[in-house]
């Protein structure tokens, strides 16, 4: 996204760097992530949207989106396989040739509305899944559950008033991205926490409120919007989290997996800022859906 970007390609490097100084990478099943189709993405994005940003991308060069969204040369490509990376995890999930899947993605895709690139996002990529798990992988519930710490305005207002899915977010708020107060639809649940919130207070709005929610819907598989950025350390946000917390998140939602989705969980990275505490942070959470 340009010099000095925060959405910069070592984010992806930590994580790998991490994963293999902890030796967790030599027991990955890793799949080099397809392209979505013009079909897929127009799942939950409109036509004239998805076409706009196949003719923004530039030969050379960075074009602007959004005021803090940009595309180079090569930001089309991975955008279309940060969002088929949802789509070959739901896959290979319902095939049940893996249990569950993290993409390790960027750009992320949590921001970007129907009709709109917005927050470092050009395709919705867990949205893009969702619409996938439900049509080609023909299952009739799923969750999507957002931990980032920005509100996923994006993921919501594409899956607002879908009956197939529930929407479940915690964030902090007031913050980015700007909110309009009241709830869109029933099957919308935000849970907004002040600047300064720690583990405890994420605790407290997963068990008091998602898990409640999540029973009601029985979901069939789980897919995570899987930001770290709430880690204290983030220099975006101002919320408290630590490794230990994003682990205890993450076997919270693996454990409700196994009991009701028959394990089926797919995550997709968002954002998380500052590349130790990312990587440390995604460690720990694809080491908690390897069950280690
Ligand atoms: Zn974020």
């Amino acid at each position: 996204m340009g010099e000095g970007h925060p959405e910069c390609p070592a984010r992806l490097y930590a994580i790998d760097d991490q994963l293999i100084a902890q030796r967790i990478a030599e027991f990955l099943y890793t799949v080099e992530a397809p392209p979505a189709s013009t079909e897929q993405l127009e799942r939950v994005h409109d036509p004239d949207y998805v076409r706009f940003i196949f003719e923004r991308a530039p030969k050379s060069g960075m074009v602007h989106v959004d005021h803090e969204t940009l595309m180079n040369p090569h930001s089309l490509d991975a955008a279309l396989r940060a969002a088929g990376a949802s789509v070959a995890a739901v896959d290979l999930v319902l095939s049940g040739k893996v249990l569950n899947a993290f993409c390790a993605v960027r750009p992320p895709g949590h921001h970007a509305e129907r009709d709109r690139a917005m927050g470092f996002c050009l395709f919705n990529n867990i949205a893009v899944g969702a619409a996938h798990a439900l049509t080609d992988g023909g299952l009739d519930r799923v969750a999507v559950l957002d931990f980032d710490v920005h509100h996923g305005n994006g993921s919501e207002h594409i899956l607002q008033g879908n009956d197939q899915v529930l929407y479940c977010s915690v964030y902090q708020h007031p913050f980015y991205p700007p909110l309009a107060p009241g709830l869109p639809a029933d099957n919308i649940v935000r849970c907004p926490l002040p600047a300064g919130s720690d583990g405890d207070a994420y605790r407290k709005a997963i068990l008091d409120v998602w898990i409640p929610r999540l029973r009601e819907f029985q979901p069939q598989m789980l897919l995570l919007s899987a930001g770290f950025d709430a880690h204290y350390l983030d220099p975006l946000a101002d919320m408290r989290l630590t490794e230990n917390d994003f682990q205890w998140i993450t076997q919270t939602l693996v454990d409700f997996a196994g009991e009701h989705c028959g394990g089926r969980l797919v995550s997709t990275l968002e954002g998380g800022y500052d590349l130790g505490a990312l990587a440390r942070s995604a460690c720990v959470h694809i080491k908690a859906l390897m069950g280690v």
